[in-house]
């Protein structure tokens, strides 16, 4: 007898629900779309005539849905609270992007109706723990291979933003990843954060302070340098290397490929986040279905999701008072555990 296949719903089909829209529909196994919404309903219809999916006039009528039974949350930031808190009384597993919220607020508000419900619902769309380099970084700190990790570096070059951009979005919206992967990756809270502002590219809008350097520290003293610099212009760029007390790991060369022609070799690099993060994207929503099937929800929880969004927020601080801000470390339910 055929596997009953797992029946989503996506809200939000810009950039990224888009893309999880096919992915769902033919990129991976176990799973097909349902339903959509987004306001843009032009846009959600179109999707859904291509992949064999209702378009709904509302996102409660997606969670509600009898025809949904798990519901990824692609919308802008400021609706993934209400909507993630929607699904998690709807009873429905729910992939919220990130961030989990933009406040902390908002992020402890998940946690406590997730909690209350008695069951784990909650993936948070931290995907580069899906990433090969990533995990291969994992592993060689996990299993001792270079030591005790002492510095983490981190460079995070985007080729440009729009102009609503801003210096704030560059911690909630790209750091926060680096947080996420430095909390992950070193199995410890950032307690400190500061961000520089040095000199400015002639290619941002005046408002953004673009490059800027952000400062962390971890509970045992790790340094985490973080470079973000959102209008770097030649490529999506991303990189990571962790230091350690014996030996280095690092995510290594993110070229898609090279050739040589009139005596110059040439080496193509991903153009966007689309590209360079593909394979994790994928991994990231098999798993999560791989996940739901066997009854358990994997991948980053409303925990992360809370912790990643204090140590933006403190960086959003540090960014607008110029000094460094301390960050709390939260005690980890053990329902998280
Ligand atoms: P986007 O292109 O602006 O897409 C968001 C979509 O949601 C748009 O179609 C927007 O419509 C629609 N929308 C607006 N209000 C809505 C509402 N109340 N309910 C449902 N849909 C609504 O943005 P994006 O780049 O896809 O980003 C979406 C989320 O994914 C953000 O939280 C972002 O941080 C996250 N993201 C994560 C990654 C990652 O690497 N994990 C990468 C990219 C984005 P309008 O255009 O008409 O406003």
């Amino acid at each position: 007898m055929a596997t009953e296949l797992l029946r989503v719903g996506v809200i939000g089909t810009g950039n990224i629900g888009a893309d999880h829209v096919d992915r769902v529909a033919n990129q991976v196994s176990g799973a097909r779309v349902t339903a959509l919404f987004d306001v843009a309903t032009e846009r959600a219809a179109e999707l859904a005539g291509q992949v064999g999916a209702v378009a709904m006039p509302t996102a409660s009528e997606v969670i509600s849905s009898p025809d949904v039974d798990a519901i990824i949350i692609a919308s802008p930031g400021e609706f993934h609270a209400p909507l993630t808190l929607e699904c998690i009384a709807a009873g429905k597993p729910v992939l919220c992007e990130k961030p989990l919220a933009p406040t902390v607020e908002e992020c402890e508000s998940v946690i406590a109706a997730e909690q209350a419900s008695g069951r784990r619902l909650v993936q948070v769309g931290f995907m580069r723990r899906n990433d090969a380099g990533y995990r291969h970084m994992k592993n060689n700190l996990s299993s001792g291979a270079i030591g005790e990790a002492l510095l983490l570096h981190c460079e995070h070059r985007n080729p440009d933003v729009p102009d609503s951009f801003t210096s704030q979005m560059s911690m909630t919206d790209s750091v926060i990843h680096e947080i996420d992967t430095a909390r992950w990756l070193l199995g410890e809270e950032i307690v400190r954060v500061r961000v520089i502002s040095g000199k400015q590219t002639p290619n941002a809008a005046p408002h953004l302070h673009d490059p800027q350097l952000v400062i962390m520290e971890s509970q045992s003293g790790v340094l985490v340098s973080v470079e973000v610099f959102v209008n770097a212009k030649y490529g999506y760029d991303v990189r990571c290397e962790v230091v350690g007390s014996s030996g280095v790991t690092s995510l290594g060369s993110q070229d898609l490929g090279n050739f040589v022609s009139d005596t110059r070799r040439t080496a193509t690099m991903p153009a966007n986040w689309r590209i360079r993060f593909g394979d994790a994207y994928r991994a990231e929503i098999q798993d999560w279905i791989n996940g739901i099937a066997a009854g358990q929800v994997r991948g980053a929880n409303s925990f992360d999701g809370l912790c990643a969004t204090h140590v933006a927020q403190a960086a959003v601080r540090a960014v607008t008072t110029g000094t460094t801000v301390e960050v709390p470390v939260l005690e980890q339910p053990a329902f998280y555990h």
